[in-house]
């Protein structure tokens, strides 16, 4: 069971009931965080239950917003491998270095764990139909999930995105809107969409749950290794959901008792087109302002504002850790080796994290007998157009 006990404005505080449908903060408009009752959890939940349990992210039921397990739509989302990058840490002449493969997940992308948990918490309140602007992987697992849940699903995206990822939703059998302009005007559309049809939307942290959905990153980590998180992890970031959740599910976890106070450094990579958090952690700033012209071949970097900027930034402060960008060049690279030497088909976000450790380690931030974990975050599938491409795209 769900020991979730209430929903708390990260800005503000505001306090809200969990058993009724939130968006953003009704004060503030910032994110809501889902809270749980540790001090009974910690008497009543013990780590060595994990094993004889699924192997899917809902063995973290009792952290998780869903009450009743009719209400869990399951596709076998999360409990991805953690692989040790062998070839890789002899090149770079690292010792400890790994690579979570969130590729795995079904519909090739992290945006599984997240999406899982939101429709299936959205589904046990009542929600009778979703939307969401995407112009990347959030669309197709929003899809696959309202259509195992049985409900209405409708996308709005940039009409130039791969016609792959449309096919994808349509496959679903989702409703497709497509939008002339950028990721910004599909928001809008779609806002306009959700109140004419009545429809719940899923913009990452603009829902608590989806939140909820990632963390349990954090929560796979600290099993993975044993209880004892690495020194480092490298994450790409675009709305910074993964980010924010891996750090949320560290003070839960410690709070369990599972863990100690042993925090890892945590990197947000972004891509040079589009690095508004990187340029926000360079100036010490508690918020990132908008980034104009936005463009990289990652198209989960292609987030110029994202609406919990200051809980990314907190948490890359709190964890003394950094914020690195990196060219389209420079991540096409980084996703080429990481499938010819690891024989990971990774996304070219996830490329971009190991363009980040290689300046990390060149600077000397990251020493070479580090335990790092590089964050792939999804297959490169569903990105064809940039296998073995190694020049940016004429239009970035
Ligand atoms: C969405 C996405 C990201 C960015 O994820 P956030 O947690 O929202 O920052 C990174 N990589 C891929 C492949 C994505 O689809
Ligand atoms: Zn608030």
């Amino acid at each position: 069971m769900s020991f979730l006990v209430g929903l708390e404005c990260a800005n503000c505080g505001t306090g809200y009931r969990p058993a009724e449908i939130h968006g953003l903060c009704t004060h503030c408009a910032k994110p809501l965080l889902a809270r749980y009752d540790m001090a009974k959890l910690r008497r009543a939940w013990h780590r060595e239950t994990l094993p004889a349990r699924t192997t899917t992210l809902w063995r973290f039921r009792e952290v998780l917003p869903v009450q009743h397990d009719d209400n869990i739509f399951t596709l076998g989302e999360g409990g991805t491998p953690l692989l040790r990058a062998r070839q890789l840490s002899d090149r770079l002449g690292m010792t400890e270095l790994f690579i979570k493969d969130e590729g795995l997940n079904p519909t090739g992308s992290f945006k599984a764990r997240g999406l899982c948990v939101a429709v299936s918490r959205a589904k046990e309140l009542g929600v009778e139909g979703v939307v969401i602007p995407s112009a990347g992987n959030a669309a197709g697992a929003m899809c696959a999930y309202a259509a195992r849940a049985s409900m209405p699903a409708h996308v709005v995206m940039p009409h130039d995105v791969p016609s792959s990822l449309r096919l994808e939703c349509l496959a679903f059998g989702a409703e497709v809107t497509l939008v002339e302009g950028t990721i910004a005007d599909c928001g809008r559309k779609s806002r306009e969409i959700a109140d004419r049809d009545h429809l719940f939307d899923l913009s990452t942290l603009k829902e608590p749950y989806r939140l909820e959905g990632k963390k349990t990153m954090g929560y796979d980590l600290a099993q993975d290794f044993d209880w004892e998180l690495p020194d480092v992890i490298v994450y790409p970031t675009g709305g910074g959901t993964g980010l924010v959740g891996m750090w949320k599910a560290f003070d839960e976890l410690e709070a369990l008792g599972w863990i100690g106070a042993k925090r890892p450094r945590m990197v947000v990579v972004q891509a040079q087109g589009c690095a508004p958090m990187v340029r926000a952690f360079r100036e010490g700033k508690a918020f990132a302002s908008f980034w104009d012209g936005a463009a990289t071949v990652a198209s989960g970097l292609r987030v110029p504002g994202a609406v919990g900027d200051f809980l990314i930034l907190r948490a890359v402060y709190n964890s003394n850790g950094t914020a690195v960008s990196v060219s389209d060049d420079a991540l096409l690279a980084g996703q080429q080796a990481l499938a010819k030497e690891e024989g990971v088909l990774a996304c070219p976000e996830g490329g971009a994290t190991l363009a980040a450790l290689q300046a990390l380690l060149t600077e000397g931030w990251v020493r070479p007998h580090e335990r790092v974990v590089l964050f792939n975050t999804g297959s490169g599938i569903n990105y064809p157009e940039t296998l073995g491409r190694t020049a940016p795209p004429p239009s970035a």
